[in-house]
């Protein structure tokens, strides 16, 4: 790889590819830092390393979450005008109405944000379990708002859907299934009668990308178009015509062709324009979500559209068909989660260290009476080092690595048989790492193109491994499940060059417990470049784009539990640009222990036993036998991950 000497912040940034990927809402500051740029209309920064210090300062543990509220906000709006200003420039005659589907992140900071930003623009929620219903119904402000119920109803959920109905409440069941239609006409029938609900029409067009089964025929939910008919005709025989208000479909999360997009939408205009022409008075078209967030920079298969050319495609596909049938337009809904919450949250990741292939010293020579293979390895190893920057071609260099690899196996099957002494073997292996990584340094120097698979085989032996304190499977769930990337970066040191290559693993003893996909401009994105650690100095990262999804659905391998959280507003008369509004603290060592049945009475209980049994036997004195017991007993309060400075 070419090196360039000089190195500034901008260089960072293009190296993680901020611009590509933040969306304006983080950028690397003059000191090397990344900042929040949280206001649209408003320069002001937060330097997240000055939140780090303050958050230090009070002895809040780390991992933790912090939230941007500003940056929810500002999303919120985003989106809101950009629908605004595609049906102004469309002239299309009716509103945009979005519903935020609660289940993309349902803390109730969350939803109580975005809800409040996004009041001018008449925001609804959008709930998909009894349990998002009963936490939804009460945050219905006004009674336009709209909450539309998806998902799989039973009688409970439908006979409280039709009680808010008769507060006066725009809630709109969906219809996933028909048996639910029979079922809640049924209950509407046993009260006044009157309801309103929507269908999801199960759709031709499918989505695409990694959640494309949502929608298509091949998708869990929907009613078909057969079944469809059969509904409008009981619905005309019993005269209840005008309690279908609403069409749905819902492509999948993420979509990542805007053309499927619009295909579904002119789908579905046709279907709502048969059935206002039969005298339905249908009001809403639902487009569902699947507003996709460009996570890796649109390196690799992200989406292809931005959120005004979404607005665009939906009002424009929408409206077209509504004029060739010569129908009214209807108010649009789109229930986009992902667009709404990603970018408001970055966890902090403090690394643990870095452990990297052992070495040699740079002068290192292999005495006299070590084994020969050594004394080879020591031999190819001193010429390496000794040749001039660009001075070996592609064949010397390829040949010395072969010879290496050679000895370096040799050596593996004489210790086996019990023919190399432990020392020694461990000297080979020095001597061989320090080798491989001499051999890729002059590779770098005259960087060959094609590289030679060696080449690409030096860089991942030689990869570091920089242990983090978080879990994936609590906090990144889709980048095990799926093989999402989320863009992570150093928080500081962005004004010196990273010189080290690195995979990040995570604390959980499972091997699928690390980050393998990174976002970054270097083309083989199996590593993230970082910087070495300094002793007694603790090193940062960011993970963006955290907020959708992520925290809701991690699970609690190994008995991580949730991280830590802070909730941060800008304001540019407070010292640093910010305020830290809430901290809620991680899980704590005894509440994830309940989640499996195990409570601290119990097993004080059986610790006690296990030392009066040692005090009795006279193992220990009682005195010490009891701190045991207080220091077992102080741990229930800890929260569940490494604490590097710890205090018991
Ligand atoms: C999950 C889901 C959403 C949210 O999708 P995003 O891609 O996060 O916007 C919306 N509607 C339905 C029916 C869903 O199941």
């Amino acid at each position: 790889m070419p090196t360039k000497i000089a190195w500034s912040p901008d260089d960072a940034a293009e190296l993680y590819r901020l611009e590509a990927w933040s969306d304006g809402f983080f950028v690397v500051n003059e000191r090397g830092h990344v900042a929040v740029k949280p206001f649209d209309n408003d320069p002001l920064t937060i330097d997240i390393m000055d939140v780090v210090a303050e958050v230090r300062r009070r002895n809040i543990n780390f991992p933790l979450l912090l939230r941007f509220q500003d940056v929810l906000r500002a999303r919120v709006r985003r989106l809101n005008e950009a629908f605004a200003e595609a049906i102004a420039y469309a002239e299309y005659k009716n509103v945009y109405r979005g519903v935020y589907p609660i289940k993309v992140n349902q803390l109730h900071e969350v939803v109580e944000e975005v809800l409040d930003a996004g009041a001018p623009y008449g925001l609804g929620l959008e709930c998909g379990s009894k349990t998002e219903l009963i936490a939804c119904l009460p945050h219905l402000a006004s009674d336009e708002t709209l909450l539309i119920c998806n998902g799989v109803k039973d009688r409970t959920m439908l006979s409280l859907i039709l009680a808010a109905q008769r507060l006066g409440k725009n809630v709109v069941p969906v219809m996933e299934k028909f048996g639910e239609f029979e079922q809640l006409m049924a209950l509407a029938a046993d009260s006044d009668g009157k309801t309103q609900f929507g269908v999801r029409i199960r759709l031709r067009t499918g989505g695409s990308g990694k959640w494309a089964d949502s929608g298509g025929y091949r998708s869990k939910f929907g009613i078909s178009l057969p079944e469809l008919l059969e509904l409008v005709e009981r619905l005309e025989a019993s005269g209840a015509g005008d309690s279908f208000v609403l069409l749905h479909f819902h492509l999948g999360s993420q979509i990542s062709d805007i053309q499927q997009l619009k295909q579904a939408a002119k789908e579905m205009a046709q279907i709502y324009a048969e059935l206002v022409n039969r005298g339905l008075p249908i009001r809403y078209m639902d487009v569902g979500g699947g507003l996709g967030v460009n996570y890796s920079g649109g390196s690799d298969g992200g989406i292809n559209y931005s959120l005004q050319e979404y607005a665009n495609a939906v009002v424009s596909a929408i409206m077209e068909v509504c004029d060739t049938r010569n129908v009214p337009h209807p108010v649009l809904v789109s229930e986009s989660g992902r667009a709404i919450t990603a970018h408001h949250s970055v966890l902090i990741v403090e690394t643990l260290g870095a452990y990297q292939k052992d070495r040699v010293a740079d002068d290192y020579k292999a005495p006299k009476g070590s084994h020969r293979m050594a004394r080879t390895l020591s031999e190819i190893l001193q010429s390496l080092r000794a040749a001039a920057e660009g001075s070996l071609d592609l064949g010397e260099l390829l040949e010395a690595y072969h010879d290496v690899v050679e000895v370096h196996s040799e050596a593996s099957t004489l210790f086996s048989m019990g023919y190399l002494t432990l020392e020694q073997n461990a000297l080979v292996e020095r001597l061989y790492w320090s080798s491989c990584s001499a051999v890729l340094g002059h590779l770098r120097v005259i960087d060959p193109d094609p590289p030679p698979v060696e080449m690409h085989e030096l860089e991942d032996k030689l990869i570091d491994q920089y242990l983090c304190d978080f879990s994936v499977f609590q906090s990144m769930l889709d980048h095990w499940a799926i093989d999402q990337a989320f863009p992570i970066v150093p928080l500081d040191h962005l004004d010196r060059r990273p010189t080290r290559r690195a995979l990040l693993v995570d604390l959980t003893c499972d091997s699928d417990g690390k980050v393998s996909q990174y976002v970054s401009s270097n083309p083989d994105k199996q590593f993230l470049e970082l910087h070495p650690l300094r002793p007694g100095e603790p090193y940062f990262l960011g993970f963006f784009l955290m907020g959708a999804y992520q925290d809701i659905m991690g699970d609690s391998h190994n008995l991580f539990g949730r991280v830590a959280e802070a909730h941060i507003y800008g304001d540019a008369n407070e010292e640093g640009n910010f305020w830290v509004e809430k901290v809620i603290p991680g899980t704590e060592v005894q509440e994830i222990l309940a989640q499996v049945q195990y409570f601290p009475n119990d097993l004080q209980r059986r610790m006690q036993n296990l030392i009066k049994e040692k005090i009795e036997s006279g193992a220990v004195r009682p005195k010490r036998g009891m701190e045991i017991l207080d220091q077992y007993m102080a741990c229930f309060k800890e929260e569940t991950y490494i604490d590097p400075r710890g205090r018991i």
